[in-house]
């Protein structure tokens, strides 16, 4: 069974939402050549803290640091280090926070500079894929819908997408039921109703759609070294449209004015 989750509860998982993406945001502002990862940790540390919430993924698992920080071929779950940014790399960010209880749980890509042509075209499709899957996100559909279209839009760019990790429920638990992978046959999985959070996130890579974990227990690469993009949004099921909890509207305010 999932757990549906009341329009008050939905209300208190968006403010969490809501405050993931001021995080990123904020960590937008110092995204630059020269700047470490575990610097763009300390600003959403920081941040989060004085926002009267908690960072969901210090500790989890073991997890080390508030955010998961993915340089070019990391897929996901990079950990922050003093490995400084260079101009032409891709960083994914990936933030969550407990606030007031209740979960929030967002990812976005980042260009470092100037990024090559064939970089930024796989960073746009993974944020078309997606927008495509939260289309699906409503009631009466199924989970493969969503997936079905995540893949079909990644693999219209000549891209692939990572099969060993996937999106899932949200709430009161950073991973509840269901899974929502990045593919699949439409009309496959469990049906949606109205109240159901999840959180959908494609990986997308640009060359071959298998991965390896590194020896930190942790980072995700893909196996050839090709780069890879992730975004990630919170989104509650409804009737004909989705309400998506997330926004990376702050983050385009901080992008168009550096
Ligand atoms: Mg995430
Ligand atoms: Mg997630």
């Amino acid at each position: 069974m999932l757990y549906l989750k009341t329009d008050e509860e939905i209300a208190l998982i968006k403010e969490s939402n809501q405050l993931v993406s001021k995080t990123l945001a904020e960590v937008a502002r110092h995204i630059q050549p020269g700047v470490s990862t575990l610097y763009l940790d300390s600003i959403a540390e920081t941040f989060i803290r004085d926002h009267s919430a908690v960072p969901a993924f210090k500790g989890y698992n073991g997890f080390p640091a508030t955010l998961c920080t993915s340089v070019n071929d990391q897929v996901v779950h990079g950990i922050p280090s003093k490995y400084t940014l260079k101009e032409g790399d891709i960083i994914s960010v990936d933030c969550g926070v407990i606030l007031d209880g209740w979960y929030g749980d967002s990812a976005y890509t980042f260009p470092v500079g100037n990024i090559k042509q064939e970089v930024k075209k796989l960073i746009d499709y993974t944020l078309a894929s997606l927008e495509e899957g939260v289309k699906e996100a409503v009631d009466g559909n199924r989970i493969g819908d969503i997936s079905n279209a995540v893949q079909t839009k990644a693999e219209s760019g000549g891209f692939t997408v990572v099969r060993e990790l996937v999106g899932h429920g949200i709430g009161k638990n950073l991973h509840e039921p269901p899974e929502v992978p990045n593919f699949g046959r439409k009309g496959s999985g469990h049906k949606m109703s109205r109240g159901l959070v999840i959180c959908i996130e494609p990986m997308v890579n640009m060359g071959r759609k298998e991965t390896v974990q590194s020896r930190d227990g942790w980072t995700i690469r893909t196996i050839d070294g090709k780069p890879s993009a992730h975004f990630e949004y919170a989104v509650a099921v409804n009737k004909g449209k989705a309400d998506v909890l997330t926004t990376f509207g702050f983050i385009d305010e901080v992008l168009n004015n550096m």
